[in-house]
């Protein structure tokens, strides 16, 4: 479809990561009633109409993710097959007609449980406002003796978060982000990957009390899918009357929810 300048002007007002997902939906709807050019009145006709239809959820839960393994160069891990088993479970879980009984009426979009995957530490996605957040991450270890000390590690960490002394590279593990970009650049492998995962977040949302999501752990896929039916379980058992997991967690506690939380 044709766009007009200044519908396209409005479109990049939208963070890009769901820029093109708004773009598909905005055409379907406008072809649906038989546009063929976009003006700035249809999108703002297309805008009411699907945030309306947004708003009503039909499902009680949302799994999305960033473009990742598909199309990034930083993306550590593919993620594809743990989304598919994490919306395996909140369907076997039957989270949708959990949340109905609890809310007593029609779900909105901020009922939902969500789910945010991003691939890399760069979190392009914005999981930390989901309820449940994991993105990608590489931990190693350095091995001294292999560094011929030719500085790129240093160099290419954006935190600063290696050095090089008389001895080899030190890494500050406050600082690291777990991005892997030293490794990649290493040319003595004396950087060892011991680690490929996930950093695993929970409780983040918006709303009247914002909250961003707290780290919990590391893991593995297979260990990020048995923390997950564990912190459903605990969601479902702890939930009153629909409300999202971070303000079940400020309600009891980090430390005492962690320390319900058994995987
Ligand atoms: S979060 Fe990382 S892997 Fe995902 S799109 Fe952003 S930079 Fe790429
Ligand atoms: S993994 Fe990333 S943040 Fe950590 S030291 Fe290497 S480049 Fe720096
Ligand atoms: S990139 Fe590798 S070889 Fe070069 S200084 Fe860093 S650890 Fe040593």
């Amino acid at each position: 479809m044709k766009w007009d300048r200044d519908a396209e002007e409005y479109l990049k007002r939208i963070p890009f990561f769901v820029r093109g997902k708004v773009r598909r939906e905005v055409e379907k709807y406008l072809s649906s009633k038989g546009l063929e050019r976009i003006t700035l009145a249809d999108l703002m006709d297309a805008k009411e109409a699907l945030m309306d239809r947004i708003s009503k959820a039909e499902k009680g839960y949302e799994v999305f993710g960033c473009f990742g393994m598909e199309s990034c160069a930083n993306a550590l891990v593919n993620s594809k097959d743990l989304m598919e088993a994490i919306e395996r479970i909140l369907e076997e879980e039957g989270i949708t007609e959990f949340l109905k009984e609890k809310v007593k009426g029609p779900l909105k979009a901020h009922n939902k449980f969500k789910v945010g995957f991003s691939e890399c530490p760069n979190c392009c996605s914005q999981i930390q406002i989901a309820d449940f957040c994991l993105h990608g991450v590489t931990l190693f270890e350095v091995d001294p003796k292999k560094c011929s000390f030719c500085g790129s590690c240093t160099e290419v960490c954006e935190e600063s978060a290696i050095v090089l002394n008389d001895y080899g590279p030190i890494v500050n593990e406050d600082l690291c982000v777990g991005c892997g970009h030293c490794l990649k650049i290493c040319p003595e492998e004396a950087l060892k990957e011991v680690f490929r995962g996930y950093k695993i977040y929970l409780g983040g949302k918006l709303g009247r009390h914002p909250r961003l999501a707290t780290f919990l752990t590391y893991a593995t896929p297979d260990e990020a899918v048995r923390v997950f039916q564990a912190v459903l379980r605990l969601y479902k058992n702890l939930n009153i009357k629909g409300e999202r997991l971070g303000t079940i967690i400020e309600r009891v506690g980090w430390a005492n929810f962690k320390e319900m939380l058994k995987y």
